[in-house]
């Protein structure tokens, strides 16, 4: 489904990603760990280009990500196509980006009827599903200050499916939340997971990675350090920075 390789970007002269290859099959649950500025909010926005990459390539689903082929040359995609790409990723992100002047299900459906151009009704109906889904229908016609900080993330899990993405893509989802909030918004990707959804997430609640992730990747000064099993990494890490981050947010 996501196939990267050997991916190389730079914020000026400060190299963040180094030669990250990585592939994501169609189901499978890829947890990103690693220290804050490893690159791992940089990879995940390479993905459907939210940020441009500067070497290597991005495959989504069998398309470049980003740019396309004219005679041989690789040359910037068209905004239409990138936009077309991008729409396949849900993307999930730290502070919800929920729009405050807009109710949950407004949010939820402001996507399939702007982008997909979906008929009022029924994207409400889908809407109020996907809502049910994540347990807030009863707050569909709420506006998000007055809501709970586990239950805006919810939502935005919500408006994220409404697009029918081929792959959700998570930027520390509960890293903004208070503790007691976690656990219902975890619940929710872990059912969604369980479901089959494809997905890469960021995030360093290490119970959630041993459970849910099929594999887990370290990131390291913008590098891949190691990939694997959630037993073989967090129980038996082949490298030392592995080691030593584990130690850090396990306690
Ligand atoms: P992580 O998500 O692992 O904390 P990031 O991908 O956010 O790491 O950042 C990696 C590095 O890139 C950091 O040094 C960060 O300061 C830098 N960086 C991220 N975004 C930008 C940007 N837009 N401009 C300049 N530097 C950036
Ligand atoms: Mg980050």
């Amino acid at each position: 489904m996501i196939d990267v390789r050997n991916v190389g970007k730079a914020f000026g002269n400060l190299t963040v990603l180094r030669d990250v290859s990585l592939e994501v099959r169609a189901g499978e649950v890829v947890v990103i760990i690693g220290p804050s500025g490893s690159g791992k909010t940089t990879l995940l926005r390479c993905l459907n280009y939210l940020e441009e990459y500067d070497s290597g390539e991005v495959w989504f689903d069998g398309q470049l990500v980003g740019y396309r082929d004219l005679n041989g040359r690789r040359v910037p995609d068209t905004e239409a196509n990138i936009a077309a790409v991008r729409a396949q990723m849900g993307m999930v992100f730290q502070h919800f980006h929920l729009w405050p002047h807009k109710t949950v299900l407004e949010n939820v459906i402001e996507g399939p009827r702007i982008v997909r151009r979906i008929p009022a009704g029924t994207a409400a109906e889908s809407g109020r599903a996907l809502l049910d889904k994540v347990g807030l229908l009863d707050k569909a016609d709420v506006y998000p200050s007055k809501i709970s900080g586990g239950q805006m993330q919810r939502a935005a899990i919500a408006r994220a499916l409404a697009m029918e993405p081929k792959a959700l893509l998570f930027d520390e989802p509960t890293s903004a939340l208070d503790p007691e909030l976690v656990g219902e918004v975890l619940e929710v990707m872990k059912r969604l997971a369980l479901e089959g959804t494809t997905m890469v997430v960021v995030s360093h609640e290490i119970g959630f990675a041993r459970e849910v992730a099929d594999r887990i990747v370290m990131m390291d000064e913008g590098r891949i350090v190691e990939v694997g099993a959630p037993e073989q990494i967090l129980e038996n890490p082949a490298h030392a920075r592995t080691q030593s981050f584990l130690s850090k947010v396990l306690h």
